[in-house]
């Protein structure tokens, strides 16, 4: 098979990007080792995404907010961010930046049904599912890749979207700097018995990292970061005795707790790629940034990484020039390192810091969060960023 683009990864910011390159004309092939219901009804995984109003903006162009069920989308008023015991709370408010609401929060598996059906609708791309990429090989003017059923496909562009652990990156010869936190994170969806008012929280707690994410009516998305062993044993609860346990590590802030969904958890590990960029192939995704959750930039980034590549390559192939050129991955790359590291690099310091609980790190998370607290540009940057509508 001979196509334009060959993206690996049909996850959420694979698809994204296939659908972004509809109607350039290019033949465009997705591979995803999941086989096609899994990828048209995606089960439930805990991941409840915070997006931005960027987000928003990009998902109704590309049609996959429209196809989001109302009732689904939890609007995220305002944040709030404590430490320890105490109950002195950093509030990151909306109104700082002149919006009624910070973001939105849609589970994982809708957004990726989403972005599955438009990309469906749009009737360009063609899905092989339910296999690998086994092979590649860069060729003069193209990569010639074998998959695990046999099949070959010689490609103009090989686009990496498969995951932070990317066995793509890894055969193109790009090495990434990773970071395991040593934590799992697990969640899950909570009904609880107080109002939550769309209020959010990330609770730093001694031993604990505790987030509650509002969604619809009295039900929260229930965010514990634990060490390994600890995970396990939390997760080998029955329902009961975790709704019990959940209740309690939230100091029944929220009355009292009952699950109502799967648990899931997920090693803690940070991955940015050395490069996003090689000849005739490009890193997407959590493949080129793989960002700890807690400040919920992950499917962010990868959305703005699919706009990015594509609206590069649309104007590449409007001017009747190579959309794989390598000024132009070269290009793609330096704007996404420039929007994406300093927040990586900030998000992996308040991960480390607010998961050390020594002496001399518990005075220093206090006195950070008062101080950011009182000055008010620094709160007021948080909310300008989560709401601007342009990345
Ligand atoms: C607990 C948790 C909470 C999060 N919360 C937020 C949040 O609030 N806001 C936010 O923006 N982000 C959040 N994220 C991050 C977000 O989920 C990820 O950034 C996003 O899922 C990345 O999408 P992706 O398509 O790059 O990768 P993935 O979702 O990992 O998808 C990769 C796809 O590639 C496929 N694949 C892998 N290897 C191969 C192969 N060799 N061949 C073929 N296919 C392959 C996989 O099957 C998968 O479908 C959170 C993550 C976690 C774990």
């Amino acid at each position: 098979m001979k196509v334009d683009v060959a993206i690996i990864g049909g996850g959420p910011a694979g698809l994204s990007f296939a659908r972004a390159l509809s109607g350039c004309g290019l033949a465009v092939a997705v591979v995803e080792q999941q086989g096609h219901d899994a990828l048209a009804d995606p089960a439930f995984d805990g991941r409840e995404i915070a997006l931005t109003h960027a987000s928003r903006r990009i998902m109704e162009e590309l049609g996959l907010w429209e196809r989001l069920p109302a009732e689904e989308i939890s609007p995220l008023r305002d944040a709030k961010v404590m430490d320890g015991p105490s109950l002195f709370a950093m509030k990151i408010s909306a109104s700082a930046s002149g919006h009624d609401q910070l973001g939105f929060l849609v589970p994982n598996h809708l957004i990726r049904k989403a972005a599955f059906e438009s990309l469906m609708a749009a009737g360009e791309a063609t899905l092989l599912a339910g296999v690998r990429l086994v092979s590649l090989e860069r060729r003069a003017e193209d990569v010639l890749l074998t998959l695990s059923d046999g099949t070959t496909i010689e490609t103009r562009l090989l686009v990496a979207a498969d995951s932070r652990y990317s066995e793509t990156r890894r055969m193109l010869g790009i090495g990434a700097a990773s970071r395991d936190f040593g934590r799992t994170m697990m969640v899950c969806r909570v009904e609880h018995e107080l109002p939550h008012d769309h209020v959010a929280w990330e609770w730093f707690g001694y031993g604990q990292t505790l987030a509650m994410l509002p969604l619809n009516g009295n039900r929260a998305s229930a965010v514990l970061t634990l060490p390994e062993h600890e995970m396990k044993a939390t997760m080998a609860l029955d329902d009961e005795a975790f709704g019990q346990a959940i209740t309690a590590r939230y100091d029944g802030r929220l009355g009292r707790m009952r699950v109502i969904s799967t648990r899931h958890s997920y090693p803690l590990v940070g991955v940015y790629a050395h490069h996003f960029a090689g000849t005739r192939a490009a890193l997407i995704g959590d493949a080129a940034v793989g960002m700890h959750p807690v400040t919920a930039h992950g499917f962010n980034f990868g959305l703005q990484s699919a706009e990015r590549l594509s609206s590069r390559m649309r104007k590449a192939i409007e001017g009747g020039r190579d959309f794989a050129a390598n000024a132009l991955l070269a290009d793609y790359e330096r704007s996404h390192r420039l929007a994406t590291f300093p927040l990586y690099q900030g998000t992996n310091v308040i991960a480390s810091l607010y998961t050390d609980d020594s002496g001399p790190a518990r005075l220093l998370r206090k006195a950070a969060l008062h101080v950011a607290d009182r000055l008010s540009p620094v709160k007021r940057a948080i909310a300008a960023h989560l709401t601007q509508s342009v990345a």
